[in-house]
C-alpha cells in the first residue's frame, strides 16, 4: 500500500502539479456503549478504511477520496482534475509554507487497549459506576464510552512519511432530576486525562479519573433544593470543565487564522481579532499565558503531526496578556503574510487536520492551553475570595459571531462568602465581553489545579467537521463579573 501511494504521489507530480498528499486510514474504529437508567441503551460498533489525496495544482486546490483501495489510480486522477478545474478560476495563487520533513511513527501511549476489553466488562463497569447515581429522586442516570482507534499512513510529495496510530477515549456520567419548581437540574461529569499517565480502559478503571458518581449525585441533591443563583457582580471562580469551555470559545475559536481571515463568515463566523492586532493587542491580564500545545501527551488533540505533515508544536499565543501569535497552517500563515504585507507568522503551528480521510483538512485547535499560575490550588483561591461564585458544567452558551461576547449557563455554582463556600446555587450564569473578561483574569491556580480536559465534538468547516481536540486548564479567578443575568 505505501509503495503503491509513493507511485501515486510521483504520477500526480509527473502530471504537472506542485504538491500532493495522501493519507490513509488502514483502520478507522469505533465503539460507542452508553448505559441508561441500569440497562443498555446504545451498543455499536464501526470500522472503515479509506484514503484522501490533496493535490496542489497551479495554485489550486484539488481533493477526492475512496474507500476502495482498487480505485486509487482514478481517484488520483480525479483531485488531479479537480484541482485543474479550480485553477482556471482562483484568484490569489495558494503557497504552502516551509516545513520540516519528518519520516516517523507516533502512537498514542495507553496500558490496556479498551478495544480488547470484553465487551461485557465494559458494560458492567459502565453499570457499576452508573448505579452510583441511583436515587428515587431523579430521573434519569446514564453512563457513556465512546473509543476511537485510527491507523493512519501520511505521504507527500515533499519527502514526509508519518504513521500515526491513535487512540481517544471518551467517557462520561450524568444524572438529571426536577426541581421544585418543575426546572431540570442535570450533574455530569466528563472523563479528563492526566498527560503523566496514558490513555485506555485504566482511565475507566481509575477511582480518582472517572468514578465519580457519589460526588455527583450529592451535588445533584443540593440543587434539587437550592435556591437561584444571585444576580449581581462578583467574583467569578471557573473550575476546568468550564475553563476549557471559556477558553475554547473565547480563545481557541477567536484564534483560528483562517477565521481571522474571513474563510468561515458564512457559517461558524469570524473573529474581533485583526492581523494588524499580532504583538500589539492586550487580550488579557498579565496573567494570562496562552498556548496552542500539540504535544501535550493524552490529549485527543496530540496527534504527533498535523494532515499538512508537520509535527507538533507548543506555540504560545498569548504571553502576559499580549497577543503574539495564532492557530496557523501552512497555507494560512502564506495567505496572512501577503495581505499584512509584512512577516507577521514564522512558520505553521502545526494545526491543519481533518476529520477523517474523506475531509479536507483546515485549521482546527489542537490543544489550547492556559499555563497554570502561582496563585496556589483551588482552597486558596477560594480562600481569598471576599464575594464570589464558583461554577462547573456547561449547560448552554452563547457566543457573538466574531467573538466579541458570550453568555454562558452551568450545571452548578457555589456562593463563595468572606473565603468560605457558602451554599449551593441553582441555574448559575454569567456573561461578558472577551476582552475585558480575560483582563479582569487576576488569580491564577498552580499545576495542582490544571487539568486537561477532553472536547470531542467541536464543529467548523462546510461541510460540517466534528474534531477532537484538549483544553489543558487551571481553575481561574475573574474580578466583577455579571453573574445571574
Ligand atoms: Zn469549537
Amino acid at each position: 500500500m505505501q509503495k503503491e501511494a509513493k507511485k501515486i504521489i510521483e504520477f500526480i507530480i509527473e502530471n504537472g502539479a506542485s504538491y500532493a498528499d495522501i493519507r490513509i486510514f488502514t483502520k478507522d474504529q469505533k465503539e460507542s456503549i452508553q448505559v441508561l437508567n441500569g440497562e443498555v441503551e446504545q451498543l455499536s460498533q464501526s470500522l472503515a478504511a479509506g484514503y484522501g489525496i490533496r493535490v496542489l495544482y497551479k495554485g489550486s486546490w484539488g481533493f477526492a477520496s475512496h474507500e476502495n483501495f482498487d480505485n486509487f489510480l482514478s481517484t488520483a486522477k480525479l483531485a488531479l482534475e479537480n484541482a485543474q478545474s479550480s485553477s482556471l478560476y482562483r484568484q490569489d495563487e495558494i503557497k504552502l509554507a516551509p516545513k520540516k520533513i519528518f519520516k516517523q511513527n507516533f502512537n498514542t501511549q495507553t496500558e490496556i487497549d479498551p478495544f480488547e476489553v470484553p465487551i461485557k466488562e465494559k458494560i458492567e463497569r459502565l453499570l457499576f459506576l452508573e448505579d452510583k447515581l441511583k436515587h428515587s429522586k431523579f430521573d434519569y442516570r446514564g453512563a457513556s464510552l465512546n473509543l476511537y482507534k485510527r491507523e493512519i499512513f501520511y505521504l507527500d510529495s515533499e519527502g514526509a512519511e508519518i504513521n500515526k496510530n491513535l487512540l481517544d477515549v471518551e467517557a462520561g456520567l450524568w444524572a438529571n432530576a426536577f426541581d421544585s419548581n418543575s426546572q431540570k437540574q442535570s450533574r455530569s461529569y466528563y472523563l479528563p486525562q492526566d498527560p503523566n499517565t496514558s490513555v485506555g480502559w485504566e482511565n475507566i478503571l481509575s477511582d480518582t479519573q472517572f468514578n465519580h458518581g457519589d460526588r455527583l449525585k450529592n451535588e445533584l441533591l443540593s440543587l434539587l433544593e437550592a435556591p437561584k443563583c444571585p444576580e449581581e457582580v462578583c467574583d467569578l471562580i471557573l473550575l476546568p470543565e468550564m475553563m476549557a469551555l471559556q477558553t475554547h470559545e473565547t480563545i481557541g475559536h477567536a484564534l483560528e487564522l483562517d477565521r481571522i481571515l474571513g474563510y468561515e463568515l458564512s457559517y461558524a463566523g469570524g473573529s474581533h481579532v485583526s492581523l494588524q492586532d499580532f504583538g500589539k493587542l492586550t487580550f488579557g491580564s498579565n496573567k494570562l499565558n496562552a498556548r496552542a500545545d500539540g504535544t501535550v501527551k493524552n490529549s485527543p488533540g496530540s496527534e504527533g503531526f498535523d494532515d499538512d505533515g508537520v509535527i507538533g508544536k507548543n506555540i504560545p499565543l498569548i504571553e502576559k496578556g499580549l497577543l503574539v501569535n495564532a492557530i496557523t497552517s501552512r497555507q494560512m500563515i502564506t495567505e496572512a503574510n501577503a495581505k499584512a504585507n509584512k512577516k507577521i507568522f514564522s512558520e505553521s503551528g502545526g494545526a491543519n487536520r481533518a476529520q477523517s480521510y474523506y475531509s479536507l483538512p483546515i485549521e482546527r485547535m489542537n490543544n489550547i492551553n492556559i499555563d497554570p499560575g502561582n496563585d496556589g490550588n483551588l482552597e486558596d483561591i477560594i480562600k481569598n475570595t471576599k464575594n464570589g461564585l464558583l461554577v462547573e458544567a456547561p449547560t448552554s452558551w452563547s457566543i457573538g459571531s466574531n467573538r466579541e461576547n458570550f453568555h454562558f449557563a452551568c450545571e452548578i455554582g457555589w456562593k463563595i462568602i468572606d473565603g468560605k463556600i457558602s451554599h449551593v446555587v441553582a441555574n448559575p450564569t454569567y456573561r461578558g465581553d472577551s476582552l475585558p473578561f480575560w483582563k479582569s483574569l487576576d488569580l491564577v491556580g498552580n499545576s495542582e489545579s490544571w487539568q486537561l480536559q477532553q472536547v470531542f465534538y467541536c464543529g467548523k468547516g462546510q461541510p460540517n467537521q466534528a474534531m477532537r481536540l484538549g483544553h489543558g486548564v487551571p481553575v481561574c479567578r475573574f474580578k466583577n463579573v455579571q453573574v445571574g443575568k
